[in-house]
């Protein structure tokens, strides 16, 4: 990589960092835990025996993988990513996208009743907080910046994402 690239990325990701510090408000997605039948509620101690320390520490206390750790990243093929909280379906594979960030991207959940959003003001910044509509789970961010048809880009934590391909998939997870 030549010099020049060097510093031009970091400018670049602080001028978007910019760019993307607002709060998304999409239609149809709740700002609040949403009320559900199916609500999986535990406490602390259960969800960390229930979980991975990995997993806990993004869906419980709102961490981040690293960048590029490889975690469903570049997972392909026709299928379903299930919420490792709760294993509720989130996504479907054709709506994933290489966004070149090191975390897998969807431009939109199965449905809006999947996940809802909270404005995060960590760091210093307005970001939008992807949480899962059955747990509560963190999952990630949405950014404005996404493809068509939405526009948006859920960037999610691939560690807390459970993938099951089309063939031999039975729809479990549902609502
Ligand atoms: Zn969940």
């Amino acid at each position: 990589m030549k010099l020049a690239s060097l510093l031009v990325i970091p400018a670049a990701l602080l001028v978007s960092g910019y760019v993307l510090a607002q709060d998304i408000r999409t239609p149809g997605v709740a700002t609040t835990s949403p009320i559900r039948k199916d609500k999986v509620v535990l406490t602390d101690a259960e969800w960390q025996k229930k979980l991975t320390r990995e997993q806990y520490e993004i869906l419980r206390a709102k961490g981040t993988e690293p960048a590029f750790c490889g975690v469903n990243l570049d997972q392909k093929g026709e299928g379903t990513y299930y919420c490792v909280g709760c294993n509720l379906d989130l996504f479907f594979a054709n709506t994933k996208f290489n966004s070149g960030t090191g975390w897998p991207s969807f431009y939109k959940p199965i449905d809006r009743d999947r996940i809802w959003f909270k404005t995060d003001r960590e760091y210093g910044m307005i970001r939008t907080e992807v949480l899962c509509a059955r747990c509560d789970g963190h999952l990630g961010h949405v950014f404005n910046d996404g493809p068509a048809p939405t526009g948006l880009r859920f960037c999610m934590n691939g560690k807390v994402l459970k993938f099951v391909p089309k063939k031999g998939e039975k729809g479990h997870g549902g609502r």
